[in-house]
């Protein structure tokens, strides 16, 4: 949709508001849909090529409007959840379908979908522990709980292991390891924790990790945690909107090990934000870690075990259904290619130049690169980067070395930018170098 489309369309949604405020009062207040009336009315999949903006509005008169804002909102929820689901080919356990006991629900960052998973897991572990030990107090259990994530991972897996009051233990990478946890790191630390009397119960993996997006080895991990009966979260926040584009999802191998899995939609797929999308295995994992049963939200349908999003989130998933259909997988797929394939670009034009290195794997649209010589050129070299403002980039450190991230971030980026961008940042990089030793 062009910026012309965009003001007449807007302009029309308002309309269709302003037309429903109007005619309000020949509404009914309460909706009369049974649990699922939705599903019915829409695909069972995304399309594949996009749909006409015509017919997803006509769409929200005759799928939304009959189930007004409850269940209606809820059950696109989880419908959109399945959609995305299956463009991520993820196991038919985390589709929630008409009977399945996974399924998704959104969250508004990857930092809340960390936290609600460590969350489920401490609860599960300890219904666990008192299911065969009912005279063990809690305290005595918590206090003895550990988890663990990679010294890559992102701040927000420290915090939550703050918040939720649990030790929370850093597994070693290097660049040997690609900055990758290996299954042999986390198999010895368990062993370690186990000997000295403590309970593993949550292990928080990463694909995409922030510095350097670099992909945990979960096919290694994946089973140890199994047989260990540690929840094991995936957190692939920048990278999960890649897993659509076959040739990339590969990378989502070792999925089915998994207890719980997120993205940000509002990171790479082109929805706004906020839409954290987040898949369990089992719902009643959350729903009964979260379970609250005040009398003002309890409903008919409450035992069915289908709504287990109605605390989280309305709305959002009128965002994906609308991106889902205006671009189509394919118009998706697209979009994440570009920035790959423009990602590329930038690393040869980092390759072709002496003076520069690339320093990890540039597997998808993010590019780690460095000036060969000490941190401070390149964190000089970055401070005017930034203060030039037409670019900006964070840093990072791997293995003790200042590293600046060229991250395809914008929709309307182009080729072009990439050279204009290179050109400034090659400029500078001139200059320093003239001014530091090096
Ligand atoms: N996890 C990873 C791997 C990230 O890269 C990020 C953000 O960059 C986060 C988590 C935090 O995401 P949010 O801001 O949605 O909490």
């Amino acid at each position: 949709m062009d910026t012309t489309e965009f003001r007449r369309r807007g302009k029309e949604m308002v309309d269709l508001i302003a037309d429903y405020l109007e005619n309000i009062e020949q509404r009914t207040v309460y909706p009369d849909v049974e649990p699922g009336y939705l599903r019915s009315l829409i695909p069972e999949e995304a399309p594949e090529d996009p749909d006409t903006y015509e017919d997803v509005v006509k769409d929200i008169e005759r799928v939304i409007m009959p189930g007004a804002a409850s269940p209606a909102c809820t059950e696109l929820e989880t419908v959109m959840m399945d959609w995305l689901g299956k463009m991520l080919k993820l196991p038919e356990d985390f589709i929630a379908g008409t009977h399945g006991q996974g399924g998704g629900v959104i969250q508004g960052t990857a930092s809340e979908a960390t936290l609600v998973a460590l969350l489920a897991a401490r609860c599960r572990a300890v219904r666990m522990i008192l299911a065969s030990d009912p005279q063990r107090p809690e305290t005595g259990i918590t206090s003895k709980l550990v988890a663990y994530s990679s010294d890559q991972a992102h701040c927000s897996v420290e915090r939550a292991g703050m918040i939720a009051g649990v030790r929370m233990k850093k597994i070693p990478t290097d660049q040997s390891d690609k900055y990758a946890v290996q299954g042999e790191t986390l198999r010895r630390m368990i062993q370690e924790d186990k000997a000295a009397g403590l309970i593993p119960f949550y292990f928080c993996a990463t694909l995409g990790t922030t510095p350097s997006c670099a992909f945990d080895h979960i096919t290694e991990l994946g089973p140890i945690c199994n047989a260990e009966k540690i929840w094991m979260h995936i957190d692939a926040a920048y990278a999960g909107s890649s897993f659509i584009c076959p040739e990339f999802r590969p990378l989502l191998n070792g999925i089915e090990f998994a207890d719980s899995f997120n993205f940000n939609a509002h990171k790479w797929l082109l929805v706004n934000f906020d839409c954290s999308t987040m898949w369990v295995k089992k719902r009643s994992d959350l729903i009964g870690a979260f379970k609250m049963d005040p009398l003002y939200l309890k409903h008919d349908h409450q035992e069915s075990g289908r709504y287990f999003c109605t605390d989280n989130s309305l709305f959002r998933s009128l965002k994906m259904w609308f991106v889902f259909r205006m671009y189509g997988l394919k118009g998706l797929q697209d979009y994440i290619r570009k920035h790959v394939e423009l990602a590329k670009e930038f690393e040869s034009l980092v390759r072709a130049d002496q003076r520069f290195e690339i320093s990890a794997d540039v597997v998808l649209g993010l590019v780690c690169f460095r000036l060969k010589g000490s941190n401070e050129v390149n964190e000089t070299l970055l401070k005017r980067i930034n203060n030039g403002r037409k670019i900006h980039l964070v840093p990072c450190l791997l293995s003790g070395q200042f590293v600046l991230r060229f991250a395809l971030c914008a929709r309307t980026t182009e080729s072009r930018h990439i050279r204009e961008a290179w050109r400034l940042i090659t400029q500078l990089a001139e200059e320093v170098m003239q001014e530091l030793p090096h």
